[in-house]
């Protein structure tokens, strides 16, 4: 399943006997998850027949006619989990895609079970996609968080962090949330300035990816440098340096004492695209 072609219903899940039907319908498939992990088959998510899983149905769409839903199986051990990260490394993009559509949700009911204006238990609603307070009223929507994440360049020299948890030898593209009332502009300035102490300008959009840890929606930029001497400057990081071309060849290559994030990670592609370049 690529995710384009998945055909989320967003129109008719509203329609509570049209989703009766398609939970009924004996074609109707699904993904057993947790908000971490979800269960594969031979290298490709199992779609398994959602009769055969205990647990609400969440609805993630259509694919042609045939429905396909997520089961959180938080509690049930099956075989064949994997943790997503795991998982994503060998899935094809949209394969991860849907897995990371079907954890984040499921996810986000663990989290959520009562309602944030009253503390009511709340009912879930069209599919999986609402939560509704029987008490006050409320509608309560799956979250995602936009972070930003930008490789700063200047010239032949690429700025990235290191963490203080990643593996020894890892630095990537600067990356923060993006605060209330930010354009996503103002959000690489802060976070650059945050956490390097470096000043950009030209901030350009790229591409995006889910990233259900929990639930985030990762936005990359590329930046020109603009001024500031780079060095630390909060707590997230533990180094920040300028990387040459040649280091960061080597680093993609696998050789030299620094290392990239895997390449199922968007500032992977940011940081391929700026060594490719002349
Ligand atoms: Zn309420």
């Amino acid at each position: 399943v690529n995710a384009p072609t998945l055909d989320r219903a967003g129109a008719r899940r509203s329609d509570a006997r049209w989703l009766a039907g398609i939970r009924a319908d004996p074609s109707a498939r699904a993904l057993a998850v947790t908000a971490d992990r979800v269960c594969l088959h031979d290298g490709r998510l199992a779609q398994l027949p959602l009769a055969e899983l205990d647990g609400e149905p969440l609805l993630l769409g259509l694919v042609g006619a045939t429905p396909l839903f997520a089961v959180d199986v938080t509690g049930h051990p099956r075989t064949g989990m994997a943790g997503l990260r795991e998982a994503a490394a060998m899935l094809s993009r949209g394969e991860a895609g849907l897995a990371a559509y079907a954890s984040a949700l499921a996810g986000w009911h663990r989290r959520h079970p009562f309602c944030a204006a009253c503390g009511s238990a709340t009912a879930v609603r069209e599919g999986g996609h609402v939560r509704v307070c029987p008490r006050c009223g409320a509608v309560h929507h799956p979250r995602t968080d936009p972070v930003v994440i930008t490789l700063v360049a200047d010239g032949d020299r690429a700025l990235l962090g290191r963490q203080p948890a990643w593996p020894g030898g890892r630095y990537s593209a600067l990356a923060g949330f993006v605060e209330p009332g930010e354009t996503l502009e103002e959000a690489v300035a802060r976070e650059v300035r945050e956490e390097a102490c470096v000043e950009v300008a030209e901030p350009r959009y790229r591409a995006s990816q889910p990233w259900p840890f929990p639930s985030s929606l990762m936005l990359a930029f590329t930046a020109r440098y603009a001024g500031g001497e780079a060095r630390v400057g909060d707590a997230e990081l533990e180094d920040v340096r300028w990387f040459s071309r040649d280091e960061l060849r080597a680093a993609a290559a696998g050789s030299g004492p620094f290392a990239l994030p895997p390449p199922i990670a968007i500032a992977r592609l940011l940081i391929g695209e700026w060594i490719a370049r002349p």
